[in-house]
């Protein structure tokens, strides 16, 4: 079947129907005005019903199926050896093909697990680009995040369709500098999100993996993006056009000693997350750090029916090919629209989001005065839209020297719910990032009037510089 998104358009229609609607209202420009004035112009600080289309992210913010909701009510809530467990881990094994299953409430509790066992303080923990939640517990964990991401990642005018390949000679020099016994593992991630939702490619992954084998370095993935990575090697990597993406998804997992799913992503729910692993010693000290934090290894977080719903939602994502096809033909059809109106935006068009390049749309305004995070709340203003800031203010600041990280791409996230908005909502979408792009030089950039020490683009408060 053709699934050329620019030619095809049948082939990526939505592969379901509306049961359920919610409604959602426009508001006016001024009650916009106070709204992101009282919000301290951080779209995360802004009530979600003075937004008409959310594009925050994609975070927990996917529509379930009838199947899903009918599995809530199936949930067993038992404390201890709940049969819907037993149905999330047979799901894992069978999709992502890890033995061990370790539930936690979302993927940062399992980022936080795994740190916990692995890192010693001194550790280096390379990582294709880095992930806030990820590289946070990475550092409380007393390890150095090492950025091995190739430089391809960095521009966001390249079309390499591998952004988010490892860069094996900078993986080398770490081993080189730290010596292999200093680095616990390499964190891999899948369809990078800060890099703009790009994806690493099977032979990549294959290569990296060896490498480590040789080293005695375990290699985790962060596979909470590991769907769309799949399809996006099955549409780009020779030798994988024929397979699907559930087969694609299982060789992606098959290189690696583990992962960390965040599974308000490609899982299709709204809340959870897991830690999966082969090692079973290992899994059996990340079981007694959970019961300390999450909760008792059979619900780690979770209740019976969202391990329920989660269960059904992975085995759903890849039933067939057709959920991941409209999921990010979606994606595609919002860039494309801006790419024919001239918007510059990261390239190729990445599988949850498209990422506008506000160092470029916003020219006149210094990296230091957070031009994407201005820009997301212009486009706010301008229609209710709401992105989030990938920039400066989420890079933060050097935990040593104190400077902020000045991260080359500076971008707004228009990041798209899996199942969710039509193509009429992406249509009023681009209209509003045009309008606002063209009157561009009426954006001030912004100063902190708040400024949180940890993951600070969160909470953090600004006013715009007059
Ligand atoms: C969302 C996300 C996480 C963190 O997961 P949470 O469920 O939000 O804690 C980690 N890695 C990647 C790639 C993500 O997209």
């Amino acid at each position: 079947m053709d699934r050329d998104p620019r030619t095809s358009r049948r082939s990526w229609a939505e592969p379901f129907r509306i049961k359920m609607v919610e409604p959602i209202t426009v508001t006016t420009r001024g009650h916009r005005e106070r709204a992101i004035k009282d919000a301290g112009w951080n779209t995360f600080l802004l009530r979600a019903e003075d937004v008409y289309i959310d594009l925050l992210t994609d975070s927990g913010t996917n529509a379930m199926s009838d199947r899903q909701w009918a599995a809530l009510m199936l949930g067993d809530e038992a404390y201890a050896g709940s049969r819907s467990y037993y149905h999330l881990e047979d799901a894992v094994r069978d999709v992502y093909g890890y033995e061990e299953l370790v539930p936690t409430h979302q993927g940062r509790g399992a980022e936080h697990i795994l740190s916990q066992i692995l890192i010693k303080p001194g550790d280096a923990v390379p990582g294709n680009m880095y992930f806030t939640t990820t590289r946070y517990h990475q550092e409380r964990a007393g390890g150095t995040f090492v950025d091995v991401i190739i430089d391809e990642a960095h521009d966001p005018a390249s079309t390499y369709p591998f952004k988010g390949n490892v860069d094996l000679d900078k993986f080398r020099a770490v081993i080189d500098e730290y010596g292999a016994s200093r680095i616990p593992y390499i964190s891999v991630e899948t369809n990078v999100n800060m890099a703009g939702g790009q994806p690493l490619s099977m032979a990549n992954l294959r290569a990296t993996y060896e490498l480590c084998r040789e080293h005695g370095i375990y290699l985790m993935l962060d596979a909470t993006r590991a769907l769309e990575n799949a399809w996006f090697i099955k549409q780009r990597e020779p030798g994988y056009q024929d397979k699907s993406v559930r087969e694609i998804l299982r060789e992606l997992c098959s290189y690696s000693d583990g992962a960390t799913v965040s599974s308000k992503k490609d899982n299709l729910v709204n809340i959870g997350g897991f830690l999966a692993l082969r090692d079973p010693d290992l899994a059996r000290r990340a079981r007694s750090l959970l019961v300390a934090f999450e909760g008792l290894h059979t619900y780690g977080g979770m209740s019976g029916r969202d391990m329920e719903a989660l269960a059904q939602g992975i085995r759903e994502m890849v039933e067939t090919d057709d959920h991941i096809a409209a999921r990010i033909g979606q994606v595609e059809y919002l860039g494309n629209k801006l790419i024919d109106e001239d918007v510059p935006i990261v390239l190729p068009i990445g599988g949850h989001g498209v990422f506008l390049d506000a160092r470029a749309i916003l020219a006149h305004i210094p990296q230091e005065q957070f031009p994407a995070q201005a820009l997301a709340a212009a486009l706010y203003v301008d229609s209710g839209v709401r992105s989030m800031e990938r920039g400066v203010v989420s890079a933060g600041r050097d935990p040593v020297t104190g400077q902020n990280h000045l991260p080359k791409l500076e971008l707004v996230r228009l990041t798209i719910p899996r199942r969710v908005y039509t193509q009429a909502h992406m249509d009023v979408v681009a209209e509003s990032v045009v309008e606002v792009v063209a009157s561009a030089d009426e954006v001030a950039g912004l100063r902190f009037t708040y400024e949180p020490e940890d993951l600070r683009f969160f909470l953090a408060r600004f006013e715009p510089i007059s």
